[in-house]
């Protein structure tokens, strides 16, 4: 998405670690035009998956997956990070290990909010190692709920995480795929954009 990949190269930074900030439009100021672009274009991609539910991991994941859950006109669910006791006995639980944070966290979701009759878009703010993506996935698998697909805003693609993830059948998404990234330079993998 030509638009996401300009914002990136204009006001993107890179810090050790291979972790890229786009704290101005996405992770902590959030630009709603382009949000709301980013969430049209997963609708157009998925529109005729049969999506019954938007899917994701508070916090980042959030404002993405409700713009998107706008365009498609279902519900989104963000599974919470820690146990919360309001959330009652009924749940379901994973663990998933943070890119950013480097440990393990629980993810917790309601099973009053997914189950057998769901059809689910994960969505999420990047794709690194895919451990995110793969805790959804678990909760999915435990809910009984079909996965159209991944949709993702930035994909580190010199990381392990959608190779492995496309490996496996899952219908990987992303609006931008990064090859390469130093803090003077970023390269895009040039992507015929799927219909
Ligand atoms: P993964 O689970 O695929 O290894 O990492 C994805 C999660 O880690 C995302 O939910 C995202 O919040 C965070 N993350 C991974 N890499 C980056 C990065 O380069 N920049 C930012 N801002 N977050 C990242």
């Amino acid at each position: 998405m030509k638009e996401l990949e300009d914002r990136i190269r204009k006001e993107g930074r890179v810090f050790p670690g291979n972790i890229l900030k786009v704290d101005s439009f996405l992770n902590h100021q959030v630009d709603i035009k382009l949000l709301d672009d980013i969430g049209n274009e997963f609708y157009r991609l998925y529109k005729f998956a049969g999506v019954t539910k938007i899917l994701t991991i508070e916090a980042s994941g959030i404002a993405i997956a409700s713009m998107t859950a706008y365009h498609f006109q279902v519900p989104f669910v963000f599974a919470k990070k820690a146990h919360s006791a309001n959330l009652g006995k009924n749940v379901y639980t994973s663990t998933v290990h943070s890119y950013t944070y480097n440990k393990d966290y629980p993810i917790t979701i309601s099973q009053d909010y997914l189950n057998e009759r769901d059809t689910v878009l994960i969505v999420d703010d990047f794709l690194a190692n895919g451990k995110a993506a793969e805790g959804l996935l678990d909760i999915c698998k435990q809910a009984g709920a079909k996965v159209a697909g991944i949709g993702i805003c930035v994909e580190k693609g010199f990381q392990t995480g959608g190779k492995e993830l496309r490996d496996k059948g899952v219908r990987v998404t992303s609006l931008a795929i990064i090859d390469s990234m130093s803090d003077h330079d970023l390269t895009f993998r040039s992507h015929v954009t799927e219909q």
